[in-house]
């Protein structure tokens, strides 16, 4: 990673709340953000969403794969409104909404680049928070922040007809269960499962449900169970009730693991039927144990799935839109944002916690 700021860079100062390590508090910060080049959009941030993959970075629990430089800005669950357009921009103009989601940068010429699935960029896509900064130096700085600016190849178009606060969780909750969705091709006359009501949980139910699959939801909470069958649920299983998992056993084409902590996927993998696909969303800490005959009995397949390219985050926006389709949200005040991580831990948000940016100026 490159040290310090490239300086023939012009840079203007955007204010913003960071960790300064892993066991501390978020708390006021003031960050270099750089001057829009040519190709450049800058976005006031006006609000963003919490995703449990902050707590992780925060916190380094992902030390092993990606571990956290601090100061540490998280937050790639950006809806805002465009400021200032470099000359070549084309994809949104001055006052025009727009998002930002998981990345804002990647290489761009190899082989997953160019089929658009820059997710799986074989250079490491740039990451909207804790990645390499290409341009500055040093590293990236999310969402939480009154401004962000971005290449408009990595801006998503937001549409004017949805709750934009509630859209700021499509551009990681809502595009992390899409995309696997479509990939596998969930439709009518299959029998999907969705594990875990959380952020990214109950965009899956949505999605499962909109796509017009047979739902199920698993959950630890029993008092989730009436809002998951408002929000798409066919039906509901408590995954600690060893009963109601076998009633299930062998019958599901899909299910998409959207647990946050360390749970055992073998009870999940045994549901499936013959050649069904359990999908992990998820990414605790931890790794856990499986059991090869979970995959033998059945030719099962455990797969894994990250966010989305940027064609599909925006082929999912539109979708949003037509079919009226947004995140059930908490909006809070930035200064909330430590108490919203120990909710999380608890298990204790509905269904998404969004940061509204103007309290950054409180
Ligand atoms: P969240 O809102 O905190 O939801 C996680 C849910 O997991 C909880 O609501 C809970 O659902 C369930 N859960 C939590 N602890 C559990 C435990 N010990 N045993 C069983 N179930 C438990 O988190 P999120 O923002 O949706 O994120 C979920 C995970 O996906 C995180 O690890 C995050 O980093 C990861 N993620 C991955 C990608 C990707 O690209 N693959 C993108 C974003 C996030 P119930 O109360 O219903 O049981
Ligand atoms: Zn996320
Ligand atoms: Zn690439």
């Amino acid at each position: 990673m490159s040290e310090a700021a490239k300086p023939s860079l012009a840079t203007f100062p955007a204010k913003a709340f960071a960790a300064q390590d892993s066991a501390a508090h978020l708390g006021p910060h003031t960050i270099a953000r750089r001057a829009p080049r040519p190709q450049d959009v800058q976005i006031e941030i006006l609000y963003c969403g919490v995703c449990h993959s902050d707590l992780h970075q925060v916190r380094n629990e992902w030390k092993e794969v990606m571990p956290t430089v601090y100061p540490c800005v998280p937050g790639h669950e950006i809806v805002g409104r465009v400021v200032k357009v470099g000359s070549n921009v084309k994809k949104v103009k001055e006052g025009d909404f727009a998002a930002v989601g998981c990345m804002v940068d990647s290489c761009r010429v190899c082989a997953s680049c160019k089929a658009g699935e820059e997710q799986y960029c074989e250079n490491m896509m740039t990451l909207t928070y804790n990645g390499e900064d290409k341009i500055l130096g040093g590293v990236t700085y999310g969402g939480y922040s009154d401004g962000i600016v971005v290449d408009e190849s990595y801006v998503l178009r937001v549409s004017d007809k949805l709750d934009l606060a509630g859209t700021a969780p499509l551009l990681c909750a809502g595009i992390t269960t899409y995309s696997p969705l479509r990939h596998w091709k969930v439709a009518k006359g299959q029998k999907v499962g969705i594990v875990g009501l959380g952020g990214l949980g109950h965009m899956g139910l949505k999605f499962a449900h909109a796509f017009g699959a047979h739902t199920v939801l698993f959950t630890t909470s029993a008092n989730k169970v009436a809002d998951a069958k408002r929000l798409g649920a066919d039906e509901v299983v408590i995954s600690k009730n060893a009963d109601e998992m076998q009633k299930h056993a062998g019958s599901f084409n899909f299910i998409l693991d959207a647990v946050s902590a360390a749970h055992d996927v073998n009870g999940y993998l045994n549901l499936l039927r013959r050649d069904g696909t359990l999908c992990l969303g998820g990414a605790p800490e931890k790794p856990f144990p499986v059991s090869s005959f979970s995959f033998i009995m059945g030719r099962r397949s455990l797969s894994g799935s990250a966010i989305g390219g940027i064609r599909e985050t925006q082929e999912m926006l539109d979708f949003c839109a037509e079919h009226n389709i947004t995140s059930d949200i908490e909006l809070i005040k930035i200064q909330q944002i430590n108490e919203a991580y120990e909710r999380l831990l608890k298990q204790d948000v509905k269904y998404r916690f969004v940061i509204d940016m103007a309290s950054l100026k409180q």
